[in-house]
């Protein structure tokens, strides 16, 4: 068994409702009714199936401040920010896939040459990968699972779904809503912590969607390598901010602040570094003290979620003021047991974990660079590729800075709230993983392309089918000529196509290769003189043969000859 649930509420203390653990052989069984119900599921029409899932969104937010009070008592955060992150933006995932799956999962025409593939057509549907496995962190209990179960629903998957061991209640919940609006199954829930993910890795699924540590993520990873089952990673980030002197300071500021505290900072794009230009470092600090300042603990800001976590603050914030950081506010433990104060720290040396390590806290670490060059080049120099920011009000700079920033995600005087925009992908570099979350992208990973090719060519056989001959080799030579010769090479090789397509099409070549073959089928009965005879005069007809197969020898030489009159000329013209 995993780590026990929390029993107590980190914001107030209460006892929550027990929660069990799934037993092992419970999961086998839930991914089996799972992978059941999605046979029928995925013969449904897409649109069919949108209009199931379409239902969930009036449960959703007809239960909106139910969603948010549960997940504010197990998470800690404000109420207002669940019901703001948690459950208003669910009701636009909803409405973005079911309303836009029936035109992202249509199937694609495939273009084919006509000339190459006669009778031929071809097209790409996107298939459903059968049971996908999702495993969630604690932040964003709601809102994280909804952006993929509802796209993998109506792509045609089942969904087993494993909530983390902090959020257990919100997990379950969650799937409570789907109730009266899915086939029985088709959402499956597993309880549990490490043990529990690992053995829903290794069930009988077809994808897992892990969103969690980098550590974590690297373990499933192994799990699904050594099983050849795709897996698609939301890992951690160490997000920077680059805030240029032409900034409008006071937004910046209180932009920079919500980005960093929101959650408590727990959040994966988090702000976790600000790089400002020197000139305006002290007005723009001084902006962001204040409006620190300004937060109310329980009000604003809330506790931590677990204990572990707020060692995690405490740990990078006392090492880096060892290493010479200031606090300028905050810095220490807050009231209770998970709180800690909301803080902003002045950094110069960035060799400490307070810079190089997700910290996932309420912390605003400050650096002053040279220049806009300075910063993107630190903001880069980190293992984690998340989400980014650059605050001016120059914006085509904005962009352009933006471009070169080695992140999944770069917005221009905003940050961290896109994940919220189903339309915009939402995905990583480097250690922040490879999964896309939101947008047609994450279709991707949660479906895979079948090709069906329907072929009404009625001749008897196909060009390059056997037997394979001098005239087969020559159309060969013809065709790399046409798709990547000279414009006389091109000519050159239409020209021989006009006679070795039709000689070969009629089986013209074929005849004369079974007349070369001759010779060693008749060898055998070498005791009859008068049989003998026959295999000469065959023999000499094969030789004749070939000198009709010539004829490409010399297209081809004359296709030779082409390229080198073209080069002649455009020597020439040069
Ligand atoms: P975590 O890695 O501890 O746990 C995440 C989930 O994985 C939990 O459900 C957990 O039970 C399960 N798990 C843990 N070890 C496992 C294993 N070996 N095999 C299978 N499952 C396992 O992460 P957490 O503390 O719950 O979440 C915080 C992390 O998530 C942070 O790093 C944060 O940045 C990241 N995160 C990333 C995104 C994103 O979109 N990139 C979003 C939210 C959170």
């Amino acid at each position: 068994m995993s780590a026990p649930f929390p029993t107590k509420s980190p914001k107030t203390g209460e006892e929550l409702p027990a929660v069990s653990v799934t037993a092992a052989s419970e999961i086998t069984q839930v991914v089996a009714r799972a992978r059941e119900a999605q046979k029928a599921w995925a013969e449904l029409p897409v649109a069919v199936r949108c209009r199931h899932v379409a239902k969930v969104k009036s449960v959703i937010l007809g239960r909106a401040e139910e969603i948010a009070k549960l997940v504010s008592q197990e998470t800690g955060k404000p109420e207002v920010e669940a019901l703001l992150s948690e459950a208003v933006p669910s009701g636009d995932v909803v409405d973005y896939w079911t309303q836009n799956a029936e035109e992202m999962l249509e199937s694609l025409d495939v273009e084919i040459d006509r000339l190459a593939y006669p009778g031929k057509s071809g097209w790409i549907h996107r298939e459903a990968r059968g049971v996908v496995a999702l495993i969630q962190p604690w932040n964003f209990p709601v809102a994280l699972p909804l952006r993929t179960i509802i796209p993998a629903l109506v792509a045609g998957n089942a969904v087993v779904f494993k909530p983390s061991e902090v959020t257990p209640r919100s997990g379950e919940l969650l799937v409570s809503m789907f109730k009266d609006v899915l086939p029985e199954g088709l959402l499956g829930l597993v309880q549990g912590g490490r043990e529990e993910g690992r053995a829903l890795c290794e069930a009988d699924i077809d994808l897992v969607v892990f969103t969690g540590s980098v550590a974590s993520g690297k373990k499933v990873a192994a799990i699904c390598a050594e099983r050849l089952v795709p897996c698609a990673l939301e890992l951690g980030g160490k997000d920077a901010a680059i805030v240029l002197a032409d900034a409008n300071l006071e937004r910046t500021a209180n932009g920079i602040v919500w980005g960093a505290m929101v959650n408590a900072g727990q959040n994966c794009a988090s702000v976790e570094r600000v790089y400002v230009e020197k000139s305006v470092e002290q007005a723009f600090t001084d902006k962001v003290v204040a409006a620190v300042k300004a937060l109310r603990a329980g009000i604003d800001l809330g506790p931590m979620t677990t204990q572990a976590q707020r060692e995690i603050v405490a740990r990078h914030v006392s090492e880096a003021k060892e290493k010479g950081a200031l606090v300028l506010a905050g810095g220490v433990v807050g009231a209770g047991d998970f709180a800690y104060a909301a803080t902003v720290m002045s950094v110069k040396d960035e060799s400490i974990s307070l810079m190089k390590e997700e910290t996932f806290g309420p912390v605003i670490p400050i650096v002053g660079v040279d220049s806009a060059e300075d910063a993107v080049a630190r903001a880069n120099a980190s293992k984690y590729g998340l989400t980014a920011s650059v605050w001016t009000k120059n914006v085509r700079k904005g962009e352009a800075l933006g471009r070169r920033l080695r992140a999944g995600v770069v917005t221009i005087n905003n940050h961290a709230f896109t994940g919220a925009m189903p339309g915009a992908p939402w995905t990583g570099v480097g250690d922040s993983g490879w999964g896309v979350t939101n947008s047609p992208f994450a279709l991707d990973a949660l479906t895979r392309p079948r090709f069906v090719l329907v072929d009404k060519n009625r001749a008897k056989k196909e060009l390059y089918w056997y037997p394979y001959t001098d005239t087969l080799r020559a159309i060969a030579v013809a065709f790399a000529k046409l798709r990547g010769g000279g414009p006389f090479a091109k000519l050159g090789a239409i020209l021989s196509l006009l006679t070795l397509l039709p000689k070969r099409l009629m089986g013209g070549d074929a005849k004369g290769l079974a007349a070369a073959s001759e010779p060693k089928v008749e060898e055998k009965p070498k005791a009859d003189a008068k049989a003998e005879e026959k295999p000469k005069a065959a023999e000499a007809a094969a030789e004749e043969k070939p000198k009709a197969e010539e004829k490409p020898k010399a297209a081809e030489a004359a296709a030779e000859e082409k390229p080198k009159a073209t080069e002649a000329a455009a020597e020439k013209a040069d």
